[in-house]
This record gives structure tokens, sequence and C-alpha cells, in this order.
């Protein structure tokens, strides 16, 4: 169950047992009050007929004595022994009559007894101020005949007495009556005892003095009460009741009794014990008890078991927890080299960013790609390529302090934060370092290796504030410090960005350029200096853009190498250059070789040796009309694996030219391995080799190298009269240049072996420029 819930039923439970007891409270003290009250009123109502009764009593009695010829005869006087015949206390006890009086209608008081206060066995007379009071109240007794008053008092000065008259008569009832009367009874204990027995209750009688103040002090209430209720005539008895009810066991009920002249002279006050208001009291209670300790074990139940399910949610949860845990640090980690990963330094990179800025030092981030890599792994396996990614991992993190990040980006790529730098100084001799750090040799089953990185770098705050940012200008310095050849590093500068962009751009421009039909191909002529004809053509790209503008291949030639879309440019220029020459075949134009500029991404990426056999088969020409051309620097990137497929080329007929000779490469040895037939001298020794001796003698011994090595020579860019003759007289076989000829459209180049079909030109070989916008 949820917590909440729980909560909610609790304390719903908990009100409603309040409720139960408020409610129960209530109607328990309103009810039994009530009841109580009405028992307490008619204990009074019974105490009040027990005086009545008393009353009565004493009328039956006073009727007997007085109604009778014998006292008749006495107030005649004519029986004087009346009284100690009839009234002596052997009559009177029984009778319980304490006062007797008997006066004639004149005043005078006949018979005066009491047993009040008398000898025992005696009786006394009455004293002359209870006579005097007797006198006073002589004027209202009440006749003989009708009802009995309810409660017939008198204060007398030694007591209230409950009292009968009757008029003294004949026994036959005829005559009028001749004088009164009077038995009483003094209200003592026994008659309250007997008021106590008919009422069932206790009673307690309380006396008014002469001035109406009782004798005993009351509750404020009831004296108030009083206040009200004696100065009034009471309508009938209950107006003369009033019931207290106390806080305490009992209750009380009061009477206010008055003397038959309806002065105040009596209280009577009966205390009911409040038993049933106690005993539905204590049943509230118990039911309130049991339901409480009800709800208090279903609360101790409910809370076990929610604590036991709270116990076990928090284990799975910190189990849960601790898994989750577990896996972002494996996520976190790259397995096999034990370095943090990508995801990782996303995670950190903002938080070493914030602390760079408190404590407002520069932060470098250096973007390290290991050039070649892909060579290890093709040449040693996967296997030896993991173990030296291991161990330069070791390396790089050997290289930079402990507070310092290395993590592996992924493949070859590797991310360095290097902070709490003293100045961005520092940043460079740290790309140092770790470029030293991996130029020592590592062994990896048993092959001795050394990686060279390509590093860009970027600083914060200086190159970026937030971490995308900061990778992105780091991998763009990285982009240029490739472009610059391997093994460098590279700060990242704004105008690095624009280049880059350029560069996209031009990437872009050329994917449409090769569905959008904008490049060609213009063909050079190549001359053999001696006998001025021509014996062969270089393929040379062109690109004119939608717009009409010409993009020179030195622009865009790079750009495609670097992006790898010199591939599938290369594969367009040898499906052209083989069309043109089936073409020209089938017009029986005079076909010479055609030089075909590659790139070395083609001799890496596709069997170029099988396109080309398959291209000359299909389109019905000689494979050993193509000849191949290679830059020198491209030559000598791993040499041994293009070795095949240039020996490849090579034994379908085609011929391998180095490609701008003399500024590649110091080391002349990879000519003796690799399968060439010709060098091409670069033109930049061609164009000074008039006027600079050290250019001259740079020909001169390329002349001679190529001679031992029994290698055709070309020299490129012949623009003068004087470039050619010189070079003819060195011994160089063949020539280019704009001097002979421009590159040329493919109309203007068949037009031009047409003409030349043949012919030597002797001095007036110079070509009339058929189409210079080629
Ligand atoms: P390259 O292979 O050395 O080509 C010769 C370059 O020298 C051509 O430049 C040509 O127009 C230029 N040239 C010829 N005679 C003279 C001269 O007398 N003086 C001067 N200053 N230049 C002369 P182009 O066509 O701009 O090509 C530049 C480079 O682009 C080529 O150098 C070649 O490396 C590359 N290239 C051109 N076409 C292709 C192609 O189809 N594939 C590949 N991979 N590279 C190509
Ligand atoms: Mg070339
Ligand atoms: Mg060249």
């Amino acid at each position: 169950m949820p917590k909440k819930t729980l909560i909610a039923a609790c304390a719903a439970a908990l009100a409603l047992i309040v409720a139960v007891f408020v409610v129960s409270w209530a109607i328990l003290f309103h009810s039994f009050s009530n009841i109580e009250a009405e028992e307490a009123r008619q204990s009074t109502v019974r105490a009040r007929l027990a005086l009545q009764t008393e009353a009565r009593e004493l009328q039956v009695v006073a009727q007997d004595n007085g109604q009778w010829d014998e006292s008749y005869a006495y107030v005649q006087g004519e029986r004087p022994t009346f009284v100690d015949d009839n009234l002596g206390r052997k009559a009177l006890d029984p009778l319980d009559v304490q006062l007797i009086w008997l006066f004639d209608d004149s005043g005078r008081a006949l018979v005066k007894l009491t047993t009040h206060n008398a000898p025992a066995g005696k009786l006394t007379e009455l004293s002359p101020e209870t006579l005097r009071t007797l006198g006073r109240y002589a004027k209202v007794l009440a006749p003989d005949s009708g009802p009995v008053p309810t409660a017939r008092l008198m204060r007398l000065p030694d007591g209230v007495i409950v009292f009968s008259a009757v008029r003294v008569r004949r026994t036959d009832r005829l005559g009028p009556g001749i004088a009164t009367l009077v038995f009483g009874r003094y209200l003592d204990a026994a008659i309250v005892r007997r008021i106590e027995a008919a009422s069932q209750t206790p009673v307690n009688l309380i006396v008014f003095d002469e001035r109406g103040v009782a004798e005993t002090a009351l509750p404020e209430p009831v004296t108030n009460w009083l206040r009200s209720a004696g100065s009034r005539t009471p309508q009938k008895a209950a107006d003369d009741t009033f019931v207290l009810t106390r806080r305490g066991p009992t209750l009380a009920s009061y009477a206010l009794l008055r003397d038959i002249e309806g002065r105040p002279v009596l209280l009577l006050v009966n205390e009911v014990s409040r038993v049933a208001l106690q005993l539905g009291k204590r049943t509230i209670m118990w039911i309130v008890v049991v339901l409480a300790a009800g709800f208090a074990v279903l609360v101790a139940v409910l809370l076990t078991q929610l604590n036991k399910s709270w116990r076990a949610r928090v284990l799975a949860q910190r189990q849960w927890l601790e898994q989750q845990r577990k896996m972002s640090r494996l996520a976190r980690r790259d397995s096999l080299t034990g370095l943090p990963n990508r995801v990782h330094l996303q995670r950190v990179l903002p938080r070493l960013l914030k602390r760079a800025q408190r404590e407002r030092s520069p932060l470098a981030l250096l973007y390290i790609d290991l050039d070649h890599f892909k060579n290890v792994n093709d040449s040693l396996g996967h296997r030896s390529g993991d173990k030296l990614l291991a161990t330069i991992a070791q390396r790089l993190r050997s290289c930079v302090a402990a507070h310092d990040l290395v993590v592996r980006m992924g493949g070859d790529e590797f991310v360095v934060v290097v902070m709490l730098l003293p100045d961005e100084k520092v940043v460079n001799s740290i790309a140092e370092r770790i470029t030293a750090a991996l130029a020592l040799p590592m062994d990896v089953d048993g092959v001795r290796m050394a990686v060279s990185p390509s590093i860009g770098i970027s600083v914060f705050p200086e190159d970026g504030s937030d971490p995308e940012q900061l990778l992105k200008q780091a991998d763009i310095a990285l982009y240029h410090a490739k472009d610059r050849g391997r093994g460098h590093h590279q700060f990242f500068t704004p105008e690095l960005n624009t280049r880059l962009r350029e560069r996209v751009e031009l990437e872009q421009a050329m994917r449409r350029a090769l569905e959008g039909n904008e490049f060609s191909v213009a063909y050079q002529p190549c001359y053999d200096l001696q006998s001025r004809r021509v014996v062969s053509l270089e393929a040379l790209i062109r690109w004119r853009g939608p717009d009409g503008s010409f993009i020179p291949p030195s622009r865009f030639i790079p750009v495609a190498e670097e992006s790898g879309l010199i591939v599938e440019i290369g594969a367009w220029v040898l499906r052209d250059v083989c069309l043109q020459l089936s073409e020209w075949q089938r017009a029986h134009v005079p076909l010479v070789p055609v030089s075909v500029n590659i790139s070395v991404r083609q001799l890496e990426q596709v069997p170029l040796a099988n396109i080309v056999s398959g291209l000359a088969q299909e389109l019905g020409i000689d494979a050993d009309l193509l000849h191949f051309e290679i830059t020198e620097s491209a030559a000598m990137q791993n040499s041994e694996q293009h070795l095949g497929s240039l020996q490849a080329l090579r034994r379908l007929g085609s011929r391998i030219l180095i490609d701008d000779f003399g500024t590649g490469y110091s080391s002349l040895s990879y000519l003796k391995h690799l399968p060439i037939d010709t060098l091409k001298i670069d033109r930049a020794f061609v164009r000074d080799m008039v006027s600079d001796a050290n250019d001259a003698a740079i020909v001169r011994a390329i002349v001679a190298v190529a001679k031992s090595l029994g290698l055709q020579l070309v020299a490129e860019g012949i623009e003068s009269a004087e470039q050619l003759d010189s070079l003819a007289a060195l011994g160089c076989e063949c020539g280019q240049g704009f001097y002979l000829s421009p590159p040329l459209a493919a109309d203007s180049c068949a037009a031009l072996l047409w003409q030349l079909r043949g012919q030597p030109r002797g001095a007036d070989h110079r070509l009339r420029l058929l189409n210079p916008s080629a």
C-alpha cells in the first residue's frame, strides 16, 4: 500500500474514533442528563406525595377526634376528661401526632399540648411563642372539607410542622363546627426517613427562617432560582421544582415548599446519583478503548508491512543504483585501452570547463589521430593493432599529469584534456612531448614500430566556451594538421574554420559536378624533343562550374584526395579517356598513348589493373595505350603495397610514369624497387634551369640518373625555346609545355594528331593554339 494512502487511512480511522467519541459523549450526556433530571424530578414528586401522605394521615386522625360527639361535648364543657382519656401519649405516639391545638371560634385555646421536648410518656403545654405563631395562622387554616392540600406546613418557633385542621362537630356531622382541632407532626428525622423511603432517594430538608433565608448555604443557581420562585405564587407544583445538574456523580432536585400562607418554608433536596451516566461513560470509554486498541493494532500491522516493503524497496533501489553505476562506469570506459571514452568526455568536459573558468587557468584540448594506422591493421592484423593501441594509450597517459584527462574517442583517435596550465605556450611542448613519446619504437608481437600523431589543438576560453565547440575546433585543427603532412600539430584559428568550410563546400560541389557532367578531359601533347613528333598525350581533368567558371585541378584535386572522392573522379577520367581512345580508334585518328594521372587512393582502394583491362576489353582498345602517372610523393607512400598494383598495370602493357620528379623524396633507392618506365622532371626545375645554375645541375643529375637506370625522361612545363634547347642538349628525350602545346580539347587534339601524322616539323615545330581556353 502506498505510504500516502496508509497515512490517509490512519488519519481517517483516528478521526472516526474521535468523532464516535465526541458524538456518543454528547448524545450520552444530553440524553442521560435528561433521563436523570426526570428521575430526580420524579423523586421530588414522590417526596412531595410522601409529605402529602403525612398530612393525609393526620387528616384522618384529626377527623376521627374532631368530628366526634366526645370532643364536641368537651368544647361545650361537658366532657372535661376528654383530653386525658383520648389524647394521652399512648394514643398519640402510635399515630405520630406531636402537636394538638384545639381552639374555639373566639380564639381561646382549649387544648395546647405537644410531645415535642416533653418528658417521656408526657405531654407539655405549647410555649406562648408557639401559641402566638399558631394564632397568626388561625385565620388562614383551611376548612376541613375539600381535598387535602399538597403540603400543609407551618413554621413554628421550634420547627416546621405538617398539620391537619378540622372543625369540631358532632359525630353525625350535621351541626356546625364549634371549634378547630389541629394535629401536627414536626418534620423530624423520622418523617425524613419516611419521605426517603417513599421517594427512594436521599432527602435533605433545608429550613428557611422568618426572613426567607436558608439555614445552609446553597449553590448559586439555586439561590437565583429561589429568588425568582420565592416571590411568586406557583401555578402548579412543578413550578416550585428545580433540577441542578452537577458535574459530580450526583444530580440534585430542589422543591420549594411553602407554608399555608404561601411563604417559602422548606427546601426539599433530592440527591440522585448519576449511575446511568457513569455507566454510559464507562461503556463509551470501553468502546473507544477497544476501537483505539483495534486501530493501534491495525496501524502496527500496517506499519510493519510498510516497513517491510519499504526496506525491500530501499534494498531494490540500492541494488538498482549500484547496477546503474556499474553500467555507467562500464559505458564510460574503453575496454581495449582502459581509458575513459567519448561518453565520459561528454559528461565531464562541462565540469572541467567550469573548473578552469573558476580557477582562471587555460584548458587545452588535443585531438590526436594516428597517421596511417590503417596500414598497421592491414599489414599486422587487428590483434596487433589493438596491442599497439593499448601501448599508445599508456604512452599518452604518461605524457600528461595525473589530473589531466586522456580519452579514447574510438579507432585511432584520442583526446587529451590538459588543465591547470600556467599559460598556453605549454600546450606546444605537450604536443611535442606526445609526438616524441609515440616516435619511440614500440614492440608489438616481436615487431618494432613507431607511429606519428597528427594533433589538432583548441584552447579554452580563446577558441570556445562550450564543450561541443571546443571539440569541433580541435577537430578542425586536426584536419589541417593532417593536411600539412603527417606528424604535425596545429592550433585552431578562425581562418582554419573558413578554409574548412570552403573545402566542405568544394567537396559538395564536386559531388554535384560528377552527377551534372561538369567535368571534361583536356589532352596535352608530349613531344619527342629530337624528332619533334607527338609521342603521347597527358589527360588532364577540367571542371567548368554551372556558372561557366573554371576551377583549376590544383584547387580541387587535393580536396578530392583528402575526401576520397578522387577514387570516383579518377574512375570517371579513366573511363572518359578510354571512351575517347575508342572513338578516335573508330575514326582512325593516329593514336598515341594517353597518360592518366592517378591518385595513390586509387592504387589503395580499387583493383586498377582489373578495371583497366575490363574497360579495354569493353571498348576494344589496347591496354598499352594507357600510361599512368603517379606523383613521386605518392609513389613513396607504402611503396610495398603499391608495388603489386603497379606491376599488375605493367603486365597489361601500360607504362608507369613518376610525375613531378625531384620534389618528392630525397632517397632515390625506391626507383630500383618500383616498376617504373619514365620520370617526369618537375616543371619547377625546368622553369629556372636557364637562369639558375643549381636547377640546371639538378636537371643534369636527373638526366644522368634516368640514363643509368634505363628510364625514359620527360620534361614538364617547357615555356620557351631556350628551355627546350637546353633540355634537348642535356639529353632529355621528351618534353611537354605551353611552348609546345597547351592542354587541348579532345577535338582539337584529334585535329593535331591528324596534322602531325608522321610529319617532322623542323624549326617550325610550334603549334598554333587551337583552343586557348582548353
Ligand atoms: P601534372 O600531372 O604535373 O600536370 C601538368 C600540369 O602542368 C597541368 O596542370 C598542365 O596544365 C600544366 N602545364 C603544362 N605545361 C605547362 C607549362 O608550360 N607551364 C606551366 N606553368 N604549366 C604547364 P593542370 O591541368 O592544372 O593539372 C595540375 C595537376 O593536377 C596535374 O599535374 C596533376 O597532378 C593533377 N591532375 C590533373 N588531372 C588529373 C586527373 O585526372 N587525375 C589526377 N589524379 N590528377 C590530375
Ligand atoms: Mg601529370
Ligand atoms: Mg607534373
